[in-house]
């Protein structure tokens, strides 16, 4: 989806007599940074985000891998929009629970969906219900702290893990799984997952995509940084990789850089010493089947091949022929979905994403970031995404005016109230993230994140 413009306008220039009552949804990066464009450009407007969790940041804290710290930093940026006079944060309210999309249009002139994604796409296969196969979304979210994924059983006890899905967030959990654990030990991984990811024994990691190395969709300074983890050799198959080196003069960057990478890997490929962990690259393999007793212990692999003219676009193909690969651990990373937050948002359940076009959903209804187009891109691509919808707000409330005035947050705080709703404010998230870095300090990590909600709740009450 393509905007016809980023800047439709830079500064709001009639200012509405009434001052419009904004209601983001989601405090992710796409929540925030859509906030910060409409709060700087329309001073006039009551910008408040509303988080399901008492904590900000959505995938920026629960999704970011807890060793790219820089990744995090946007976080400062978040923090300065939350704190500016005409925004407010407020944690804790869950829309379709606690408050409905019918009441938060009537209490403000516009609402913006910027919920994210809660869903994963799925491998539905024989056996995908045996112990220790994992989404990728719950597997993530149980070394990044969020509260539902806390109890996730992850048994590390055995040798062999595989990753299905060739994209960035395979790469993170395959880095997670191959790290020396003093290179975790540091970061604001949680306190549980980093005890069994201590107590691994994790030495071979298959890293499956269903097509061939020119369609993965990893990009290479992820890529790279998983090849070049200490004590861990990358194995190549001479059999994916036969045609590609005489097809890099034919690509062009970025897809050059990364195919000309694992071609230059593949060549220098070295047998693994007895003592390295192993990254197994594979391609052309989609998962059939999975085998064990009451814990997954083999996968059965459909063999693909490509089919289709366009190089990069090629589609995986089955073929008659299967083969079995031993594993004790699987986490399947083919991509997430966002959800119907509540009955009344038009959704596409199939793509899992709400309808819209340039953002636009309805009259006064509007969404951005993943929830809108779908899981990928990164952060650039949805700040991107997120200042294009909120310029389209700002024009159709510059062309259409603000005709009544509505209650804002006076009228939702009365639906809380009536439900016992403890709502987080700003500075009880900074209560929050101050406990956290207390805790973090004893453990010499930057955080040590809560993970159970009713703590959360408490600390924001002192
Ligand atoms: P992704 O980049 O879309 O990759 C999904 C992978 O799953 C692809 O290899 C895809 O293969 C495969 N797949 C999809 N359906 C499948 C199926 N039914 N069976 C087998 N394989 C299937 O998604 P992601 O890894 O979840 O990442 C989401 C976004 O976050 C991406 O834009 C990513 O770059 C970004 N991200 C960035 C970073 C970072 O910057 N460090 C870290 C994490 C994530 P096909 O191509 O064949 O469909």
């Amino acid at each position: 989806m393509k905007f016809r413009t980023f800047s439709l306008l830079k500064r709001f220039s009639t200012i509405p007599k009434i001052s419009p009552k904004i209601c983001v949804v989601g405090s992710g990066p796409a929540g925030f940074y859509a906030a910060q464009y409409m709060a700087n450009r329309l001073e006039t407007a009551q910008i408040d985000i509303i988080e399901r969790l008492p904590v900000p940041f959505g995938l920026v804290r629960f999704g970011v891998a807890p060793d790219h710290a820089n990744l995090k930093n946007c976080i400062n940026t978040f923090s300065k929009t939350a704190q500016l006079k005409n925004v407010r944060f407020m944690g804790n309210i869950t829309l379709g629970r606690d408050v409905t999309l019918k009441q938060l249009k009537e209490a403000y002139h516009v609402v913006l969906l910027t919920y994210g994604v809660d869903d994963s796409r799925k491998l539905n296969i024989k056996g995908s219900d045996l112990r220790n196969i994992f989404q990728a979304k719950d597997f993530v979210g149980w070394y990044n702290g969020v509260p539902w994924n806390r109890d996730l059983t992850v048994d590390l006890s055995d040798t062999t893990a595989t990753i299905f899905g060739h994209g960035n967030v395979a790469i993170d959990v395959a880095r997670l799984l191959l790290s020396p654990i003093d290179k975790l030990k540091s970061t604001d991984i949680t306190e549980h997952s980093l005890a069994t990811f201590a107590q691994s024994r994790i030495k071979e990691v298959n890293l499956i995509g269903r097509r061939g190395p020119l369609q993965v969709s990893f990009t290479t300074k992820e890529l790279r940084e998983l090849l070049n983890l200490q004590n861990c050799c990358t194995v190549w198959r001479p059999e994916d990789m036969q045609d590609v080196p005489e097809l890099v003069p034919k690509l062009v960057k970025p897809r050059k850089r990364l195919t000309e990478l694992m071609v230059d890997q593949f060549q220098k490929r070295q047998t693994p010493k007895l003592d390295e962990k192993q990254l197994k690259m594979i391609f052309l393999r989609s998962a059939k089947e999975f085998g064990g007793s009451l814990k997954v212990e083999s996968v059965k692999l459909q063999i693909n091949r490509l089919e289709g003219d366009d190089l990069l676009e090629k589609k995986a193909v089955p073929t008659e022929r299967e083969e079995t690969i031993a594993s004790s651990l699987v986490v399947a990373s083919i991509g997430y979905k966002s959800v119907q937050a509540d009955n009344d948002i038009p959704f596409n359940s199939q793509l899992g994403v709400v309808e819209n076009k340039y953002g636009k959903v309805d009259n006064g209804l509007y969404t951005a970031g993943w929830v809108a187009k779908g899981a990928s891109g990164v952060l650039l691509h949805t700040m991107e995404h997120a200042f294009g919808v909120a310029s389209v707000i700002l024009k159709d409330l510059e062309l259409e005016g603000v005709k009544q005035t509505k209650p804002g947050f006076d009228f939702v705080r009365k639906l809380l109230d009536e439900r016992n709703v403890q709502v987080v404010t700003w500075e009880d998230w900074l209560k929050i993230d101050e406990y956290e870095k207390n805790e973090g300090k004893k453990l010499n990590k930057p955080r040590e994140k809560i993970v159970d909600i009713e703590q959360m709740l408490k600390i924001a009450a002192t």
